[in-house]
């Protein structure tokens, strides 16, 4: 158990900002649930014949002009909230026409990360923001897509080898929750807001189930959060203990306001494989 190790401050205004955000796509999702109506697939079948994620196999009929109409709205939502960065939102705005949303749509869904790369340069924007722009206005649509598929995630033919990945949308994971009462633990997708069950003694990168070589790590005064170390792989997952509090939490917030967690974690030397 780790002693008087202070929580990191976050910056200000910077937990205000994700919530905002958050409130924003919510908001979006409502509004394009009317819009953006997906086939639903057979996401077992699927991803127990495939192994791979749903999102990269059954596309999901993303219309340009509808990413296109949220990335501008998007946008002007950033100025507000942000409006030191208006120089350099505003060069993206003036390119919009140039852009392609079709293709971005689709180069997004392989995560393809080279088309975004070469379209900051093309653009003459910092990719980062580039980036967290398109990635920020696209979630409601995939939070849209990854809707109907809850059912299926909870059911006992779920069965899926990569706990680590979101088995909708294929993004990493690097929350999860433990259930009120039976402390089943659900991994977390902050892109689609897809949940999944996985494993309670076992680590969701390498697959070690060795409890000699599994720990956990909390800070003092806190019970509700913690981390799950693997001295295999070098692991760390956050966790948020439901038992703890007696109930759950926005885990899309909890995920940022733990960042101390994750500063923790990696000043000891584990990673959580963000880079692999
Ligand atoms: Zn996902
Ligand atoms: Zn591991």
């Amino acid at each position: 158990m780790l002693k008087h190790k202070p929580p990191v401050e976050l910056p200000e205004g910077y937990l205000d900002f994700f919530k905002a955000m958050e409130s924003w796509q919510n908001e979006e999702v409502i509004k394009h649930r009317k819009v953006y109506t997906p086939a639903k697939h057979d996401l077992n079948q699927i991803i127990a014949s495939s192994k791979k994620p749903l999102l990269g196999q059954v596309k999901p009929q993303i219309d340009g002009s509808i990413l296109k109409d949220l990335y501008i709205r998007f946008l002007d939502f950033m100025l507000e909230q942000r409006p030191e960065i208006q120089e350099a939102i505003d060069k993206i705005k003036n390119q919009i026409e140039q852009m392609d949303f079709d293709e971005i749509s689709a180069s997004f869904i392989q995560l393809d990360m080279e088309y975004f790369e070469k379209l900051a340069v093309t653009m003459n924007v910092s990719y980062d923001l580039l980036f967290f722009t398109i990635d920020h206005a696209i979630r409601p649509l995939l939070r849209i897509y990854a809707e109907p598929y809850r059912q299926d995630l909870s059911s006992d033919l779920f069965y899926w080898e990569f706990p680590a990945i979101c088995p909708v949308c294929g993004s990493k994971s690097h929350i999860c929750r433990l259930n009120t009462g039976n402390g089943q633990r659900f991994m977390f997708c902050d892109r689609c807001f897809t949940e999944w069950p996985a494993r309670y003694l076992y680590c969701v990168y390498c697959g070690n189930d060795q409890a000699k070589d599994i720990y956990y790590l909390n800070i003092e005064n806190d019970d509700a959060y913690q981390l799950f170390l693997c001295n295999k792989c070098k692991g760390y997952l956050k966790t948020y203990d439901e038992r703890s509090l007696g109930k759950p939490t926005d885990l899309f917030i909890a995920n940022i306001e733990t960042v101390y967690l994750d500063i923790l974690a990696q000043e000891k030397g584990y990673t959580n494989h963000d880079e692999d």
